[in-house]
């Protein structure tokens, strides 16, 4: 059970309350045009989860309206997908393509109401009349057909009787709507393409906007949940079933932010290009954020599923840190799955004083976990261990085996090195060392202190094993293109050392390979004599350090001058460009010297500045601005790559010093600008983001937040004079981040008096 409720379990709980519905029924609406991955699992999980919770059902929905781009194998995977999750749908799975005869009953019908008809524009000219977001559309001259004209036409459609594109059925709303969505919305339209399950009954497809409502209708749905970029899909969702005057109750659709994570990608259209181009090795590829690749790395479902709980049901879309799924990973199996040992780069042991053979039973699990099991350690005078657990000269604080350090050997003896033997290159091929006999671990008498225990196998009856170390798919966090693949992602050790317990007993399919990380037992490629273990993940978080690897031969050589870092407090001197620019900020533009010098040190960022200054010359606002958020974007992009220009900051800065917007909402607009391209101006508009300054409306929220806090209006007024800001945020709030701050501040104090 979740203990803080998200606003979608909240919504749920209200509904049962007041009585509107007295079951829950939601439904995973999947279109099956690619294998499902991390972000459907987010939304299974909510689906699913809230269904759960409250005693309702969930419906497995294949939203398959599209023809030319679904199949079957997707089906599949999608069923296998909400299974491995945990989950279980309600009867049998569904299929919009079940209801289009009822979806062509409700078309017939809004024709007869007059609310549909008939267009006969082709596709340019449909995307001409509808006009832009600043301008109306027109409606086409065909919208005036009649009723018996528009069923027979509609009728010939469904028949085959034209060409693709020749017609296609609108509904009859509002051409001039705000909402380009409702600008008369295309509603079915032709296609002469064989369906995977209808065959080749149908020549015409019901769009998204038509087909999804009246599915939820149909089934009974009760809360329609989607992801935000559905938000302005909203008003037609309603449009359909107020218009057909279904019977209650009917569903309502409700938003979330859809799940972003960094250094991978994430829909199914680029997935499915990295799969087609060869660039993993299918759907299933452990690289791959798919569920089908995830189970095959050796992921748990309730890793995933705690993993989607921990990132939470939110409004606002955000990029989750991976190294937040990898956390959630090895926090599941850290006290599930057996230690075990497992040498990737071995390195020979020969220990001069051990004679015979021994096998020394070790538990597979650490004393602090509650769960018991052990296996056999043969142990002989000929050993492997890691080669980087040996240095010649080590560097200071390496705590493992050196000439001068002896080591323990995980649940054996502690070894000292007594000689290293080189080949002619002088590579290391060989340790000769000695062991101390009542050193054993867990009866150790000889008091001989080490730093550290590392992990070993006999040589003898050591196994092999192919081991797969994936890593991220891409270099960078947010990837653009294939160049940003990360060319590491997968390293194949042939002939690993792994101890023959692992093997012969199995006591699992997962374990961890102490010190390196969670490995699982390929459920595809293993084979008993062929064995091969996939990485889940490393044991720690390793990726930020490999930007800068340790230096890997530090004795002897003579350390190389370093690059000189800039040290805190110390500031690296102007170019003359850099300077010229920065007095020019400070004297003539008044900018103060932070910013002025976080522009003028950047050639980018001044540029861009420069260029904003052209369409809007207030610097200070846009200065502000552009080193903030503009810079921050910087850091992950190029100028190039950047969803606006200077003139569209220009116009944001504008809106938030006429004030139009305040900046807490300008904030917003960049956001949406930075991830839509779309321009600021009309972003405002189409969300009704304008500020909010009148007096009345603002007064209108001060007495509702005074009446809601009567506590807080007795400490204010008996001195508690911290709680001003509390009422101003309050208001703030309640009129969603849009009232004019200033007079907020100034109607808070009259009414607080
Ligand atoms: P993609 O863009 O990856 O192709 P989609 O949105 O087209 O995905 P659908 O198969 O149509 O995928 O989606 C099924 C359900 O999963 C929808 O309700 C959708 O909102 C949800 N969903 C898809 N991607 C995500 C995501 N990244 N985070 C949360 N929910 C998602
Ligand atoms: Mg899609």
């Amino acid at each position: 059970m979740q203990k803080n409720k998200d606003f979608l379990r909240r919504i749920v709980e209200e509904d049962l309350k007041s009585g509107k519905y007295s079951e829950i029924i939601t439904r995973f609406p999947p279109e099956p045009n690619g294998f499902p991955h991390i972000g459907h699992a987010k939304s299974i999980s909510i689906n699913f989860g809230i269904a759960k919770a409250y005693g309702g059902r969930c419906n497995l929905r294949m939203d398959d309206t599209n023809p030319t781009t679904e199949d079957t194998q997707y089906v599949e995977a999608l069923k296998d997908a909400v299974e491995w999750l945990g989950f279980e749908w309600d009867g049998e799975v569904r299929y919009t393509s079940d209801y289009f005869g009822k979806l062509y009953d409700y078309a017939i019908e809004l024709i007869k109401m007059g609310k549909a008809y008939v267009d006969s524009l082709n596709e340019e000219e449909i995307r001409e009349y509808r006009g832009t977001i600043t301008q109306p559309g027109r409606r086409s001259k065909y919208a005036d057909r009649s009723i018996e004209e528009n069923l027979d036409l509609f009728e010939r459609m469904k028949q085959g009787e034209f060409e693709e594109g020749a017609h296609v059925l609108r509904a009859k709303i509002d051409m001039s709507s705000p909402n380009m969505k409702m600008r008369d919305p295309l509603l079915y339209r032709i296609r002469h393409a064989h369906h995977f399950r209808a065959g080749d009954a149908w020549a015409i497809y019901p769009m998204y906007d038509f087909a999804h409502c009246l599915s939820d209708y149909i089934e009974g749905v009760t809360h329609s949940i989607c992801t935000l970029e559905f938000e302005n899909n909203r008003e037609i969702y309603d449009w359909v079933i107020d218009t057909l005057k279904l019977k209650p109750p009917r569903p309502y659709q409700h938003e979330f932010a859809r799940l972003n994570i960094n250094y991978t990608v994430m829909s199914k259209r680029k997935l499915l290009e990295l799969v087609e181009k060869r660039i993993v090795k299918g759907w299933d590829d452990p690289r791959l954020p798919t569920i089908a690749g995830f189970r095959r790395r050796g992921y748990t479902p309730e890793a995933i599923l705690n993993f989607c709980e921990m990132i939470g049901v939110a409004k606002a879309n955000s990029v989750v840190d991976i190294s937040q799924l990898e956390f959630a990973i090895r926090d599941d199996l850290n006290p599930k799955v057996p230690r075990v040992m497992c040498i990737l780069d071995p390195l020979k042991i020969t220990i001069e004083n051990y004679e015979g053979f021994e096998e020394i039973e070790a538990s597979y699990y650490p004393h602090d976990v509650p769960k018991e099991g052990s296996r056999k350690l043969p142990f002989s005078k000929e050993i492997y261990i890691e080669r980087e657990d040996f240095a010649e000269h080590p560097q200071k604080g390496y705590f493992r085996l050196t000439p001068d350090q002896p080591v323990r050997l995980k649940h054996a003896y502690i070894i000292r090195c007594k000689e290293i033997i080189k080949d002619a290159n002088g590579n290391i091929t060989e340790i000769k060392a000695e062991y101390y006999p009542d050193s054993k671990s867990g009866s150790d008498t000889s008091g001989i202190k080490v730093k550290s225990a590392i992990q070993w196998v006999e040589a003898t009856k050591a196994k092999k094993a192919e081991i797969r170390l994936y890593d991220r798919l891409y270099k960078v966090e947010l990837p653009e293109s294939l160049d940003d693949l990360n060319p590491d992602s997968l390293k194949i050790i042939k002939e690993a050392l792994i101890e023959p317990a692992v093997i012969e007993e199995k006591a699992d399919e997962r374990f961890q390979f102490e010190r390196i990380g969670y490995f699982y037992a390929d459920p595809i490629d293993y084979r008993e004599d062929a064995p091969v273990f996939n990485r889940i993940v490393s044991l720690k978080d390793s990726w930020n350090k490999k930007s800068k690897p340790a230096p890997k031969k530090p004795a002897k050589e003579k350390p190389k001058p370093q690059p000189k870092e800039q040290i805190e407090g110390e500031v690296t001197p102007m170019s003359e460009a850099e300077q010229a620019r920065y007095d020019h900020y400070t004297k003539t533009l008044k900018l103060n010297s932070e910013v002025a010098n976080t522009l003028a040190r950047d050639a980018q960022l001044s540029t861009f500045f420069e260029e904003a200054l052209q369409s809007y010359d207030t610097p200070a606002t846009l200065a502000n601005f552009i080193t903030n958020e503009v810079a921050r974007e910087l850091k992950q992009k190029t100028i190039n790559n950047l969803n606006y220009t200077p003139a569209h900051i220009a116009d944001l800065a504008k809106m938030v010093d006429e004030e139009i917007i305040s900046t807490k909402i300008a904030k917003q607009v960049f956001e949406e600008m930075s991830q839509s391209g779309e321009n600021p101006t009309q972003i405002v508009q189409t969300k009704g983001l304008e500020q909010i300054s009148n007096p009345d409306t603002i007064q209108r929220m001060i007495d509702e937040v005074i009446a809601e806090n009567p506590d807080n209006v007795e400490k204010y007024k008996a001195g508690n004079q911290k709680l001003f800001g509390f009422f101003v945020g309050q208001v703030l709030k309640k009129s969603e981040g849009k009232a004019n701050p200033k007079i907020v501040n100034a109607l808070v104090k009259k009414a607080l008096g």
